[in-house]
């Protein structure tokens, strides 16, 4: 068994210049101590990743879970994805109501069912046989939305996100979002999307965060192992060159990635991109912006 790990986390590629990012990257920095001392005891790159974006989620921090926004019409649809890289095994929930964790949710489409992605009543129904904690008053239970966002005029960006390489050679990726400020009801971004917002295969983890449309666009996460697989280009330069392709498309947002090497590489062309980096070599590093 190889005696290596690697772990990040993002909390969302839309911060603002000038604001205090202090809680969000105390929160970070805790939840990336926590994850390295799971996977360095041995345990699975897809618990982990589960579980860090489960806490993500929990914290209200972020625009994911506890913290989303509602879209136009004052519902909160959120998406959710995961996926297992040695088996390619994935699941995912796009604009799900009522329910605290999505990233369960996705879990649980890949553990309980033969599909990948999961909408609407379907989604509902499926939380509801895997007994997953439903949010009982929308209204109380979401926090309020981040004025100074608003005020910017800015896409509300906040997903949340997590890779990991564990002790057995195996890579995970997890990705959870309320999507984009004000989006219209129905709309799904690139979250649970496999290949776009979310991928894991025997190269790489990839988790993104940013305008979602033109995430699918580029299939950016699945991008990545695509510049490697086929490009052979190096691990960092796959992960740029994807965001690139991005960007040449008009879009802006970031992403985390980690290389079967357990090498770990983010990239943004947003504001900054709230994100942690551990490694099994004492890698431990916590930040917003540059
Ligand atoms: N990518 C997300 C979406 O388009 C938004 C975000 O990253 O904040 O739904």
């Amino acid at each position: 068994m190889a005696k290596i790990w690697s772990l990040a986390l993002h909390g969302g590629a839309g911060p603002i210049f000038g604001r205090d990012y202090a809680p969000e990257e105390a929160h970070i920095r805790g939840l990336l101590a926590d994850g390295a001392a799971r996977l360095a005891a041995g345990e699975a790159a897809l618990d982990v990743v589960e579980a860090m974006v489960m806490e993500l989620e929990a914290s209200g921090l972020y625009v994911a879970g506890r913290g989303a926004s509602p879209n136009s019409a004052g519902q909160w649809e959120l998406d959710a994805a995961i996926m297992d890289g040695r088996t390619r095994r994935a699941g995912a929930v796009g604009a799900l109501q009522g329910f605290e964790s999505p990233i369960q949710a996705a879990r649980a489409v890949m553990e309980r069912t033969p599909n990948v992605l999961l909408v609407g009543d379907g989604a509902v129904t499926l939380a509801e046989e895997a007994g997953l904690a439903r949010v009982v008053d929308p209204q109380t239970y979401y926090g309020a939305v981040d004025e100074d966002t608003v005020q910017e005029d800015m896409p509300n960006m906040g997903t949340v996100g997590c890779v990991a390489l564990d002790l057995y050679g195996d890579l995970a990726a997890a990705t959870s979002t309320g999507g984009v400020l004000s989006k219209t009801p129905g709309r799904i971004g690139d979250t649970p999307i496999i290949g776009a917002g979310t991928w894991a295969d025997e190269r790489c983890a990839v988790s993104c965060t940013g305008l979602g449309e033109y995430f699918i666009r580029a299939n950016a996460a699945a991008d990545v192992s695509a510049r490697i697989r086929y490009g052979n280009q190096p691990f960092e330069r796959a992960v740029h060159g994807a965001l690139d392709d991005v960007k040449r498309l008009g879009g802006n947002g970031g992403m985390i990635a980690v290389s079967a090497s357990g090498d770990l590489a983010w990239g943004f062309n947003s504001s900054g991109l709230k994100r942690g980096l551990a490694d099994w070599r004492g890698r431990f590093e916590v930040a917003t912006f540059l």
